[in-house]
């Protein structure tokens, strides 16, 4: 009997990770971080709970670090299978692993250096000798198109509408002349979200895996747009400067279009955008080379390519970015990272916030304990390397650009579902966001659920052979 083990994004969010057995054989879906608290983190050094080379394969769903950040890893402890991904999540995933080596390899070495750990010397988790490596196992399939794996396993992918390349993998198990079908959401999109497509509605499975971020919520009603022009109108009035801390793949280039669409439409003109990060760089070249990956293409608006217009000009390299010093509003400067943990969007801090002119823009989930979170809870004066500095700016907080489903887009995804399967897993969520998800798919569609714990294991029973089960409301 084929059988389903969850190893990660188990009433939690991060650290996705599920391996599938059936017909001798076995293969894991997604291969995330942990990321948080400390004690989800030490799971990354954790040995796994299976052999890597007796892996066959890996299907990974996108490219965020929750979702393939422990592929590496599992590739220098002896995985050589192929490692399936859409085609942008090849892409992406060259530009989001090496940037993780880079950070764990400078977080080891300040480890080291201030004597901070009783290993001696601290390691990086991987480095960019096994990224190289994982990258080489790397195998492309597009969405759409049924990819065998062996005798035992075969998937097809589903636009998620979540990123950039992100998928839904539907996985079918063979044994004894029986098929399962496994559905894994990956992490759902919503619905009329900015740049990205609709979701794919879920197709019938005899099981599904379903994502739960925002399992007990639902997001505010308000038009990104409208927020963002009057944001921009108020600073540039004072003259000021328009800070806006970004996730280099994915809101970089969601800002990118939403200023583009205002200029377009005749709300404002046209004004300097300056795009101060090299992975956001690199990024935006990956959405442009993929057009039909979003819902406009991002290197063609209103007939001209936006990375080429003269308004928006990118920085790669540090002295480019100290010269953004000098400059007078108003503009745009988007820089990462999201959550202001590093990078340089620090020193565009330390140089911006102390001006009353001038205003921050948080665009996304800010964690408890990061200078995002200690800005939008009203700090007047933050840390940055090691100096005080005063925030005289201007915080604002732009609402409704979330990345995930919240309850009422899951159910709308899962209205796909016309015959009941034999189990809903629910994952990817916190306790309280799985249960709630987990009792409204319960109580709404009538089908069994579970949300598995850390590292519990289930046998799945074959599909119902013959043709469709009844059909449910
Ligand atoms: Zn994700």
């Amino acid at each position: 009997m084929a059988r389903l083990t969850f190893l990660g994004a188990a009433q939690t969010v991060t650290g996705s990770q599920y391996l599938l057995e059936g017909g001798g054989r076995r293969i894991l879906v997604d291969s995330g971080m942990f990321q948080g608290e400390k004690a989800l983190r030490l799971r990354n050094w954790a040995e796994p709970e299976f052999a890597p080379a007796s892996v066959d394969a890996i299907v990974l769903t996108h490219t965020h670090l929750d979702h393939i950040g422990r592929v590496p890893r599992l590739v220098k402890q002896g995985f050589r299978g192929p490692i399936y991904c859409t085609p942008p999540t090849e892409e992406l995933a060259e530009v989001l692993l090496l940037d993780a080596a880079h950070l764990q390899q400078e977080d080891a070495d300040y480890l080291n250096r201030k004597g901070l750990t009783k290993h001696s010397p601290a390691l990086p988790l991987f480095d960019e000798t096994d990224v190289r490596e994982a990258l080489g196992l790397l195998r492309p399939v597009p969405l759409g198109r049924p990819q065998e794996v062996n005798h035992a396993f075969s998937f097809t992918y589903r636009d998620a509408g979540h990123l950039l390349g992100a998928a839904s993998a539907g996985v079918t198990v063979r044994e004894d002349g029986r098929e399962t079908q496994v559905l894994f959401s990956g992490d759902v999109g919503r619905f009329d979200a900015v740049l990205t497509r609709d979701p794919e509605p879920a197709p019938d499975a005899d099981y599904l895996v379903i994502e739960s971020t925002y399992g007990n919520r639902t997001h505010p009603a308000l038009s990104v747009l409208d927020q963002l022009e009057g944001v921009l109108k108020k600073t540039f009035a004072r003259g000021g400067v328009l800070l806006i801390p970004a996730f280099a793949v994915g809101r970089a280039q969601q800002m990118l279009f939403l200023m583009d669409e205002l200029v377009t439409a005749g709300r404002m003109r046209a004004f300097p955008i300056h795009v101060d990060s090299p992975m956001a760089i690199d990024a935006t070249r990956i959405y442009a080379a993929h057009p039909e990956g979003s819902k406009v293409s991002l290197g063609n608006i209103g007939g001209r390519s936006l990375l080429h217009g003269k308004w928006i000009q990118f920085h790669r390299t540090r002295a480019e970015s100290e010269a953004l010093n000098e400059m007078k509003g108003p503009a745009v400067i988007i820089s990462s990272s999201g959550m202001l943990s590093g990078g340089r969007i620090l020193h565009h801090c330390r140089q911006r916030l102390p001006h009353a002119e001038n205003t921050l823009l948080i665009t996304g989930y800010q964690a408890v304990g990061t200078l995002g979170r200690a800005l939008l809870d009203g700090a007047s004066t933050v840390r940055i390397h090691k100096g005080e500095v005063p925030v005289l700016a201007e915080i604002r907080d732009l609402k409704g650009l979330s990345g995930h489903a919240d309850a009422g887009e899951m159910m709308r995804w899962l209205s796909g579902v016309r015959r009941a399967p034999r189990a809903v897993f629910v994952t990817h969520g916190e306790a309280e966001a799985a249960a709630a998800l987990a009792s409204r798919v319960n109580r709404e569609r009538g089908f069994e659920v579970r949300v598995p714990a850390h590292g519990e294991s289930f046998d799945l029973a074959p599909g119902l052979a013959g043709g469709p089960g009844p059909e449910v409301p």
